[in-house]
């Protein structure tokens, strides 16, 4: 499933792509995709808007038209990819083909068919109907500070669970969210109000920093995740826990797998307390 690494991945590549391209009459191969207005508004509305800005919210793409804001969540298996000569590289699994009026265009395609899009009128209905339970972005909306003022707001959450919840901060998953708790060695069942001021420092820091290096590398691709040139990311190699339970860590101690919040949760019981 897309994190915020592997939708700010494809965020770079299609603000670079796109921008200033102006959208021509949708196809609609799967219309329930679309979530928000009803598909044959959607496609109306959409029409002759201009793209004037890429942005992103947690998982969500957030992009800017000249009349409206188009947004995308991935969910489990979504991806957005670019096509400079308007053809999709596969079509198996195609829901929404977007094209622009020089011919490129934007697919949207989802094996598991979770994934929506939206197009609202403007920022408040953008608030009120698509990210009104979406919290601050964990990347770009949250300093020190705050990350300390909303930790005090759940002192009964435990992390794992924590930093999941897309209404506490948006972007985290269950992979980054398992290596930022190896990373500052904090176990993932705590509760945020047991955390010393400076174990909550070191896993501000933690997030920021694995955030950063699954950008830096292009995202994780276990099985689906494709970049919008359909590439793969390069994380999965560099992950100290997550997806290897019984491999041993830096201590000499096998990995552990355990449920936390339902998930799949890797961790190194010696290490982290
Ligand atoms: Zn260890």
């Amino acid at each position: 499933m897309p994190e915020l690494p592997e939708v700010e991945t494809i965020r770079r590549e299609l603000e670079a792509l796109v921008c200033g391209k102006t959208f021509t009459e949708p196809v609609l191969h799967m219309p329930s995709t679309i979530k928000r207005p009803a598909a044959e508004e959607f496609s109306t509305r959409l029409t002759g808007q201009r793209i004037e800005r890429f942005d992103r919210r947690g998982k969500y793409l957030v992009i800017n038209l000249d009349r409206g804001i188009l947004v995308v969540h991935l969910r489990m298996t979504g991806n957005l990819s670019y096509s400079a000569n308007g053809l999709p590289y596969e079509e198996r699994f195609l829901r929404v083909s977007l094209p622009f009026s020089d011919g490129s265009a934007l697919h949207y395609s989802d094996m598991r068919r979770f994934g929506r899009l939206w197009l609202v009128e403007d920022e408040e209905e953008l608030e009120t109907e698509v990210l009104k339970r979406i919290g601050p972005d964990i990347l770009n909306e949250v300093d020190l500070e705050k990350f300390l003022e909303l930790l005090g707001r759940r002192e009964r959450s435990r992390l794992k669970a924590l930093l999941l919840d897309q209404g506490f901060a948006a972007g985290m998953g269950n992979i980054y969210t398992d290596e930022c708790l190896y990373r500052c060695s904090i176990h993932p069942r705590r509760q945020a109000g047991t955390l010393s001021r400076s174990e909550a420092e070191d896993l501000y820091a933690a997030i920021q920093e694995v955030l950063a290096d699954g950008i830096e590398y292009g995202g994780t691709t276990f099985r689906d995740y494709r970049n919008a040139s359909g590439a793969i990311g390069s994380f999965q190699s560099k992950l100290a826990v997550y997806g290897r339970k019984g491999e041993k860590c830096r201590c000499g101690t096998p990995i552990e797998k355990t449920k936390e919040a339902g998930r799949g949760t890797y961790y190194c019981p010696n290490c982290q307390k």
